[in-house]
């Protein structure tokens, strides 16, 4: 299988960075094709801006929206955006990695999300109209493909526990989890999240790397999160909402897990 790293931490010597390496070997030796964008390294451009976009005339108005379209339907975009959306095509799974800052991913990481995943690529794709919104939400472009967050908090596990202080970690993965890897289509598996950094030692580290190793030997057979999709029958159309009676007793994010 082929396996696509995106990788986000400004110090190769860092904990991320040894998972990050200790995630190459492990399925490289797994026999899997490995490829890895680090984005520090590749200094990554993180703003969608007007300079991605040869065709925009000088002053004239920037659509982040209908600029991203053209230049992708175009084959105009920058070099850099194309070569990640090669690489997305050619991956069976995309592993995100990155230490959790601020809540979320690091900004290098989300700009990349921002500029890779152009209209007509990851999102507007299919039919849009009054009654139908498109390939999104478990179809589009990315089907068929797993995809996992491998995480590092300097929080301890209790902090993101359901009742925890942070809010719990499932709730703050969802815009990741289901706004930016279910939405294109990929099959979501449960992350691998690392608490309480800042007390990692070589014994911690070798519990880590163990359950590490065990949760990517499963890439290809763990469950994904349940995520409903879009077009299969459980939303009303064209609101968008629920049915009333599919978990009329759920709000919220977890309305959208099945099961
Ligand atoms: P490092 O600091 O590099 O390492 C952590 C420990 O692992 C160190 O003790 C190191 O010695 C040890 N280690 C590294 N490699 C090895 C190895 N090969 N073998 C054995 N031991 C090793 N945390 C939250 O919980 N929530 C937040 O919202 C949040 N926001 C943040 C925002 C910012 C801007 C920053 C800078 C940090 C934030 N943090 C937050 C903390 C952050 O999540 C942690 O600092 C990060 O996850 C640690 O990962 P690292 O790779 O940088 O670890």
């Amino acid at each position: 299988m082929k396996v696509l790293i995106v990788y986000a931490h400004p110090e190769a010597r860092s904990l991320n960075g040894s998972l990050k390496d200790f995630m190459v070997e492990r399925l490289s030796q797994s026999g899997h094709e490995v490829r890895v964008s680090d984005l520090y390294a590749m200094q990554w451009k993180a703003p969608l801006a007007a300079d991605d976009f040869a065709h925009i005339e000088p002053g004239s108005h920037f659509d982040p929206v209908i600029d991203s379209q053209r230049a992708f339907e175009a084959g105009t975009q920058p070099d850099d955006i194309a070569a990640e959306q090669a690489k997305l095509l050619w991956a069976d799974a995309v592993l995100f990695q990155f230490p959790l800052w601020w809540f979320s991913m690091p900004a290098i990481l989300k700009g990349w999300v921002e500029r890779v995943y152009a209209h007509g690529f990851a999102y507007g794709v299919g039919e849009h109209s009054d009654t139908r919104w498109g390939k999104r939400y478990g179809e589009g472009v990315m089907a068929g493909k797993r995809a996992m967050l491998v995480v590092t908090t300097g929080g301890w596990a209790s902090h993101y526990a359901p009742r925890g202080i942070n809010g719990p970690m499932d709730d703050l993965l969802f815009p990741i989890h289901h706004g930016i890897l279910h939405y294109p289509g990929f099959d979501v598996l449960p992350p691998f999240v690392v608490h309480r950094t800042g007390k990692v030692d070589a014994a911690a580290y070798a519990r880590i790397t163990a359950d590490l190793g065990q949760r990517l030997d499963a890439l290809w057979t763990i469950a994904p999160i349940p995520f409903r999709q879009q077009n299969a029958g459980d939303y009303e159309i064209p609101a968008l909402t629920l049915r009333p009676d599919i978990a009329p007793e759920r709000t919220g994010f977890a309305a959208h897990v099945a099961g």
